[in-house]
């Protein structure tokens, strides 16, 4: 299905992310993390892409597993750092063929190791780029939907605020459809960001992405991040309360992510995008505490 007869309903969408498993072990745990998911309706799931080599192909692989074994909507990223026009072709090809109807697409970082890899020998320089592309392509891939990325507490490789924007809506522009955001966790720097869309003449959906803290480690991982993260006092404050008890930390971690979900919907989000790290239980906490039960396709 279109992504935009997906999320022009009139009503929130509610999508979950998952990463490729790197073994057997974890792509069983992923296989049942998914199937504990499916009940709860998603509008899609996406699907991360490698920053390179090999585990670029385990992204299809999934991807494949999820349209062969669920009833699923899978949105694959597509990132296009050392990619040429051939490849990015024979990529969306083999998608279209199994029947994937929409793409996020992104640029991607350097590759993991080589951060002083030289982007000026790449085909496309930015995102914008592969969406232009993407839009100039034949018919059968040309009508693909396309995502892409906003970043509400900015980009750290543009400082300024209103070259960033302008950067976004080239990317709306070139024919992307709707905007999938990095996760946050104050509410305010997503309707500001909301806001600086209209302003700068962006109309599209605009989904916010959510991630529930489950541990320490996660909080730090996250942290190191591009683009993020921005950790709010209070969420700071209810953390250091659990006094690193891990159990008390998820449940902080699902309360928190329900607040922001909840105020989200109360100001017309357009969707929610759950950032699930391949598990189901946070995911499954805030639905059932936003007394969520099924969403509609
Ligand atoms: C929802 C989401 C999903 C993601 N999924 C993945 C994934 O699966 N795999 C992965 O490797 N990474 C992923 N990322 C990370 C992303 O690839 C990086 O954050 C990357 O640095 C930026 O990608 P982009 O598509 O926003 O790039 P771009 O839109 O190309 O922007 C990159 C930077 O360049 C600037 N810029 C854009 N156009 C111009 C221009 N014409 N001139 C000068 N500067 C310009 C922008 O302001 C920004 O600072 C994801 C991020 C998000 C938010």
């Amino acid at each position: 299905m279109h992504i935009k007869d997906i999320i022009n309903k009139g009503q929130p969408s509610f999508s979950f992310e998952f990463f490729p498993p790197k073994s057997d072990k974890s792509s069983d745990e992923l296989l049942k993390t998914i199937k504990d998911l499916e009940p709860l309706d998603p509008s899609y799931v996406s699907i991360t892409y490698g920053a390179g080599g090999t585990t670029r192909e385990r992204t299809h692989e999934l991807v494949e597993k999820i349209l062969d074994l669920t009833n699923l909507v899978p949105i694959p990223h597509l990132t296009c750092v050392q990619h040429d026009e051939e490849e990015i072709l024979r990529i969306l090809n083999r998608y279209c063929d199994k029947g994937v109807s929409n793409i996020l697409a992104l640029r991607g970082d350097p590759p993991r190791g080589n951060n002083n890899y030289d982007r000026s020998h790449d085909t496309f320089q930015y995102a914008c780029d592969l969406v232009k592309f993407i839009r100039g392509s034949a018919k059968k891939t040309k009508s693909l939907g396309i995502g892409v990325a906003g970043f509400p507490e900015g980009h750290p490789e543009t400082p300024n605020r209103l070259k960033e924007m302008d950067h976004l809506k080239a990317k709306i522009d070139s024919g992307a459809d709707y905007i999938c955001t990095q996760l946050f966790f104050d509410n305010h720097d997503f309707f500001d960001f909301r806001e600086r869309c209209i302003l700068a003449g962006i109309d599209v959906p605009i989904i916010a992405g959510i991630m529930p803290i489950s541990s320490m480690q996660g909080l730090e991982r996250m942290a190191n991040l591009a683009g993020g993260s921005r950790f709010p006092a209070k969420l700071l404050k209810s953390l250091r309360r659990c006094d690193s008890n891990p159990a008390s930390i998820e449940k902080v971690g699902i309360q928190y992510a329900t607040e922001q979900c909840s105020e989200l919907l109360n100001n017309e989000v357009e969707g929610i995008h759950f950032y699930t790290l391949n598990k189901s239980e946070a995911t499954k906490g805030i639905f059932e505490s936003l007394g969520i039960n099924k969403t509609s396709k």
